[in-house]
């Protein structure tokens, strides 16, 4: 199901930007708010223009869009639904980026892709990464139209390779099989290290990726997860969750979706684990802030 929507999303965000405060949300600061808001041209809040790394969980809705920003290098993991191409784009234009160092499509289901090819029109894209996997949809075939219209080189994953980006570099950690049942197994995951800390993006990856992971020994400790799936019951095992050790959780996902994501089991393992979990669909697009030693939250929600 998806969010009804009376103003073009779009607007909506650019709204929220000017007028309403940045809300400081972890660290027991709930909604602790700040004075300042982000406007179109890029002004930020010291907090967030300062912060060496800044990771932006965009609300859309039932779907992923993850814009990382470090230092003077941006990178955009997914690109939501159809219906946040303006949404994803305007997003990016606000913070004053025109070139994003590296897209990653995570997996080609329209809820990563949906906004991919208006992405990729707008600006200027230094690598895309996508894993080997087609799917017969117009919206897979509208990412891919975009993609040699530009001329551009699709990367793909190799488990290992590290990118460098700002002060910090991520790794590429999945898939790590060439064939899967289901499509979300596919899904690229990364995880991006800055001095002490580190997140883990796993896109819609499912138990088999995630074992795989496991079993092929890598360094999966991470500060914050990227929860899979959406929260669906078929991720974030807890034998995943005993490798990573999160303190922080991010889930993207809408209000009353027609999957029941979070999945109650999902969310257990996650409370279980004494994990800090923060939902899109509770408070809107969250923002997570990197000094190399400390991550602070933040969310763009009504004052
Ligand atoms: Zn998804």
């Amino acid at each position: 199901m998806k969010r009804r929507r009376q103003t073009p999303q779009w607007l909506v965000i650019l709204i929220v930007f000017i007028i309403f405060a940045v809300l400081k949300i972890s660290d027991g600061d709930v909604f602790a708010p700040s004075d300042k808001g982000i406007t179109p041209n890029g002004t930020q809040p010291a907090e967030i223009a300062d912060a060496d790394l800044a990771v932006f969980f965009i609300d859309v809705g039932q779907a992923d869009s993850v814009l990382v920003k470090a230092k003077d290098q941006a990178m955009l993991i997914d690109a939501g639904n159809n219906g946040d191409s303006e949404l994803v784009v305007e997003f990016i234009k606000a913070l004053g980026i025109d070139t994003l160092d590296y897209v990653i499509a995570t997996h080609p289901h329209e809820d990563h892709i949906g906004g991919m090819d208006a992405v990729i029109d707008e600006f200027d894209i230094k690598k895309i990464i996508m894993p080997k996997v087609e799917h017969s949809t117009r919206t897979f075939e509208d990412m891919i139209d975009a993609i040699m219209k530009k001329g551009l080189k699709v990367t793909s994953p190799v488990p290992g390779t590290k990118y460098p980006m700002g002060d910090g570099e991520f790794i590429i950690l999945a898939p790590n099989s060439s064939n899967y049942d289901d499509v979300n197994d596919y899904s690229v995951v990364i995880k991006f290290q800055y001095k002490d800390t580190a997140f883990l993006f796993t896109g819609d990856a499912g138990f088999e990726s995630e074992h795989e992971m496991i079993e092929k020994g890598y360094e999966l400790k991470a500060d914050l997860l990227k929860v899979g799936h959406h929260g669906s019951k078929y991720s974030t095992s807890e034998k995943f969750l005993n490798a990573v050790q999160p303190r922080l959780a991010v889930i993207s996902v809408s209000k009353d979706n027609e999957y029941g994501h979070p999945a109650p089991e999902t969310i257990a393992r996650l409370r279980q684990a004494g994990i800090e979990i923060y939902r899109t669909d509770e408070v809107g697009t969250i923002i997570a802030t990197s000094d190399g030693e400390r991550i602070e939250l933040y969310s763009l929600v009504e004052d």
